[in-house]
């Protein structure tokens, strides 16, 4: 099995959003706010080839959106969902498995693109995989969520006939992960647990977007449900540090990957590195 991190750029979002009630003087410190309050995050993805299997974990925020949409997330760096690809050595078509952790549209935008202004699936030949409880959630929105659903990125999974759900109660589909679940961040949100020589890799998603989340109470404020949210933090992080788990950063604009300990304050990271330290 091979492993290849497939950086879909950056975006900016507001600090104080993804920090909730941590104030800014705290958060402030590891994370700059520039003169509008945002902050950088990545949109860092990760593609698991292993035989004749291609699996994509999330594609990022896409194209698609008109200049309004895109000019409250201020997209910045070199890098793209397709270039990414191309220099990991594959092209879109030969993704066999678009696997999305959640349908919010920094996670999954990169899945539809419009060819002659028709929605079109960016992998063709790929099943694109989310779960029934999450799908209903992200079809039938609740209003506070409901900006970060967005209809063009999720319908035409479904018109494709492409798309496949997972059923939470069995085990997972792919030979090459476990799937844990959390439903604070959002319902039954996909963490795939990856075992990669004799690691466990945890793409944690919007579980803790970021190293300057590990602390239990620094949740996003996008987190629909915070007490369930920080109850499925702690228990992971536990499991973490007692398994040494190494976590894959979706939203950390410096670190791809870190180990965690336990510590007199909590679970704390222990080290910081790139994924191809451990390839
Ligand atoms: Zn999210």
């Amino acid at each position: 099995m091979k492993l290849h991190v497939i950086n879909t750029g950056y975006c900016k979002l507001d600090g104080g959003a993804m920090f909730g009630v941590v104030p800014k003087s705290i958060w402030n410190r590891a994370n700059p706010a520039d003169e509008n309050n945002l902050c950088s995050w990545a949109m860092r993805c990760l593609l698991i080839e292993d035989g004749n299997k291609l699996i994509l974990i999330d594609n990022g925020i896409g194209d698609k959106q008109d200049a309004k949409f895109f000019s409250y997330y201020y997209l910045h760096g070199e890098d793209n969902l397709i270039n990414s690809l191309y220099v990991a050595g594959f092209s879109p078509h030969e993704v066999t498995d678009m696997f999305l952790t959640h349908l919010h549209f920094d996670h999954c935008g990169g899945g539809v693109k419009y060819e002659d202004d028709i929605p079109t699936l960016t992998f063709p030949h790929a099943k694109y995989w989310s779960n029934p409880d999450h799908w209903k959630w992200a079809t039938e929105p609740n209003p506070r969520e409901k900006a970060s659903f967005l209809k063009d990125n999720i319908l035409p999974m479904k018109e494709s006939g492409q798309l496949k759900f997972i059923n939470p109660l069995e085990a997972s589909p792919f030979e090459q992960f476990e799937i844990g679940y959390a439903s604070g961040h959002t319902d039954k949100m996909m963490m795939p647990m990856i075992h990669y020589k004799d690691k466990v890799i945890c793409f944690v998603s919007d579980l803790i977007p970021s190293v300057g989340h590990l602390p239990l109470p620094y949740l996003m404020a996008y987190d629909t449900r915070p007490l369930i949210a920080m109850e499925e933090k702690e228990k992971f992080l536990n499991e973490a540090a007692e398994n040494h788990y190494i976590l894959f950063f979706e939203h950390d604009p410096q670190h791809e990957c870190c180990t965690v300990k336990h510590t007199e304050k909590g679970v704390r990271v222990d080290r910081t590195f790139p994924l191809s330290e451990i390839l």
